[in-house]
C-alpha cells in the first residue's frame, strides 16, 4: 500500500506540536539566542520546565524513544513528521528531550549500557536534567576513525586513558562523557577500539578550549579542545564489550544523522516560508520581486529541492521502521546525510540573495541556516564519505558483464531478440 497521509490521531497531535512550537518555543530563539547544554536555571528554568511537562502531558516527550526508556515507540516515520516541526526552533529539541548528542548518547546507553550505568547516567540524561558529550574526533583524524591514537591501558582493576580529542562539542556543560579509544593496538581499528563512560570531573580531563563556529562569540564557544591526561577509570566504565566501538558508533551515528535530516526538512521550508513572503511584500523596477523570472526560479527551485529531500527522509524513516536495523538502509541514510548539507545550503543562500543586503545581517536567520547546512556536511562525517558509501552500496547491486561487450550493447541484444522471435518470422516466410 502506497499512503502518503497521517493517521488522524496523531495528525492532531503534530498539529498541536506545530502550534505548540510555534506560539510557545519559536519565541524562545529569539529571546535566549544561545542555547546552552546545561541544566535550566533562574527565570529560563521556570519558562521552559513547564513547557516540557507540556509536552509529556501530550506524550510527545522524547519521541525517539521506546515506552521502556519513557518514549512512547512512534517509530521513525512519525518522529520524521514531528521532527520536521521541531527543526524550525533551535529551542525545541530541548523542549521536546529530543537534542543531539543527548538523543545519540541516550540510544547507545540503553542499547550496550549495564544497569548501574543506566541508572547512574541514561536516567538522569533521559529526565532532562543533565547533558552529556561524545567525544570521538581527534585533532588529526576524523573522517578516518581509524587513525584514531587516543589509548586506553589496563592496571589492574583500571583503565588508564591518554590522548586529545577534538570537537567533543558541549563538553563544557555535559555532566558526562562517552570516549572512543584504543584498547587493543595490535589488532584492526574494528576490533581493537572501545567506549568510555565517564563522569566529565573525572581527574586528568582537561579542557584545553572551546571552539566557536562561524563568528559565535567567545563565551558561547561550545566544542571542546580536551586532553585526557592519564585518566583513571574503573572496569566498569566499558559502554558494551571491549573492542565494541565501531559497532557502538555505527548504532549511534545511523540514528543521529536520520535526525538531523528530519529537523533540516523544518529548518529549510521556514527559509522557503520567509523567502515566498519577501518576494510578495518587496518591489523593485516596477513589480514584486514574485513577479520576476529569476525570483520564480529561485522559489521553484527551492520547493522542488525541499520536496525531493523531504520524500526521500521521510521513505527512508519508513524503511527503518520496516527492517529495524540501521544497517540494511545504510546506503540511503548516508544519502540523504549527502542532500542534507546540499538542500540547506542551496535554499539559505537563495533567501539570503532574495533579502538582498539585510539578508546577510544578523537580523535575519539566513546565515546561520547556511551554517547549519555546512556543519551538517562535516558532523557525523563528511559528505564525501557518505558518497563513498552510497556508490559502494550501489555497486553491490550490480554484477560485472560476463563478456567483452555492455549488457545493453544494441548489436547484441538485437541479436537476442532475433533469436527470441526467430520462430514467427521463419513461420512468415513459410507462410508466404
Ligand atoms: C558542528 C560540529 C559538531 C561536531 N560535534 C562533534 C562531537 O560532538 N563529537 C565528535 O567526536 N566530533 C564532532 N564533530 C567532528 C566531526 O565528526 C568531524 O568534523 C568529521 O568527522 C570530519 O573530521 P575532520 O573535521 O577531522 O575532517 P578530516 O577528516 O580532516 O576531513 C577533511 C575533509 O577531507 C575530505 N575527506 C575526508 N575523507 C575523505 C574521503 N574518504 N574521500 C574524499 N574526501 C575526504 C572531506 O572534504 C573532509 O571534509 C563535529 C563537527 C562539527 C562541524
Amino acid at each position: 500500500m502506497w499512503d502518503f497521509e497521517t493517521e488522524p490521531e496523531f495528525q492532531k497531535m503534530l498539529d498541536w506540536a506545530d502550534d505548540f512550537v510555534t506560539q510557545e518555543v519559536e519565541p524562545l530563539d529569539v529571546a535566549f539566542p544561545h542555547l546552552e547544554y546545561t541544566p535550566l536555571s533562574g527565570p529560563l528554568r521556570d519558562i521552559v520546565m513547564p513547557l516540557k511537562q507540556q509536552v509529556r502531558d501530550q506524550g510527545l516527550w522524547a519521541p525517539h524513544l521506546g515506552p521502556e526508556l519513557g518514549g512512547q515507540g512512534y517509530g521513525q516515520l512519525k518522529l520524521a513528521l514531528l521532527n520536521e516541526i521541531l527543526g524550525r526552533s533551535r529551542w525545541a529539541p530541548i523542549v521536546f528531550g529530543t537534542q543531539a548528542p543527548d538523543t545519540g548518547n541516550a540510544e547507545i546507553i540503553a542499547h550496550y549500557g549495564t544497569a548501574e550505568q543506566k541508572e547512574k547516567y541514561l536516567k538522569p540524561l533521559l529526565n532532562g536534567e543533565v547533558f552529556s558529550c561524545y567525544s570521538m574526533t581527534e585533532p588529526h583524524a576524523g573522517a578516518d576513525p581509524k587513525m584514531f591514537t587516543t589509548r586506553a591501558v589496563k592496571d589492574g582493576d583500571e583503565w588508564v586513558i591518554n590522548g586529545w580529542k577534538f570537537f567533543s562539542s558541549n563538553a563544557k556543560t555535559a555532566d558526562f562523557l562517552i570516549v572512543m579509544v584504543v584498547t587493543d593496538p595490535d589488532v584492526s581499528a574494528y576490533q581493537g577500539m572501545s567506549m568510555f563512560l565517564l563522569p566529565k570531573d573525572t581527574p586528568g580531563v582537561k579542557i584545553v578550549r572551546n571552539l566557536g563556529v562561524g563568528d559565535e562569540s567567545g563565551e558561547h564557544h561550545s566544542h571542546a579542545l580536551i586532553h585526557y591526561d592519564n585518566v583513571r577509570v574503573p572496569a566498569d566504565a566499558l559502554l558494551g564489550g571491549e573492542g565494541q566501538a565501531f559497532v557502538i558508533a555505527q548504532t549511534r551515528l545511523g540514528g543521529g544523522r536520520i535526525h538531523h535530516a528530519m529537523r533540516t526538512i523544518g529548518l529549510a521550508q521556514k527559509a522557503l516560508d520567509m523567502m515566498c513572503e519577501r518576494a510578495l511584500s518587496r518591489e523593485t523596477q516596477g513589480s514584486l520581486l514574485g513577479d520576476k523570472q529569476f525570483v520564480q526560479g529561485y522559489i521553484a527551485d527551492s520547493y522542488i529541492q525541499l520536496q525531493q529531500f523531504r520524500m526521500f527522509v521521510m521513505y527512508t524513516a519508513w524503511t527503518i521502521d520496516k527492517y529495524k536495523d540501521y544497517k540494511k538502509v545504510r546506503k540511503d541514510i548516508a544519502a540523504v546525510k549527502v542532500l542534507l548539507p546540499q538542500v540547506m545550503q542551496d535554499i539559505a543562500q537563495r533567501a539570503i540573495q532574495l533579502h538582498g543586503a539585510l539578508g546577510v545581517t544578523t537580523e535575519m536567520p539566513f546565515v546561520s541556516m547556511w551554517l547549519s547546512g555546512a556543519s551538517l556536511g562535516l558532523a557525523d562525517g563528511p559528505t564525501e564519505v557518505h558518497k563513498v558509501t552510497v556508490a559502494r552500496q550501489v555497486l553491490h547491486e550490480y554484477r560485472p558483464s560476463d563478456d567483452l561487450w555492455p549488457t545493453g550493447h544494441l548489436p547484441k541484444r538485437k541479436a537476442a531478440a532475433q533469436a527470441k522471435y526467430a520462430s514467427y518470422f521463419e513461420n512468415e516466410v513459410g507462410n508466404q
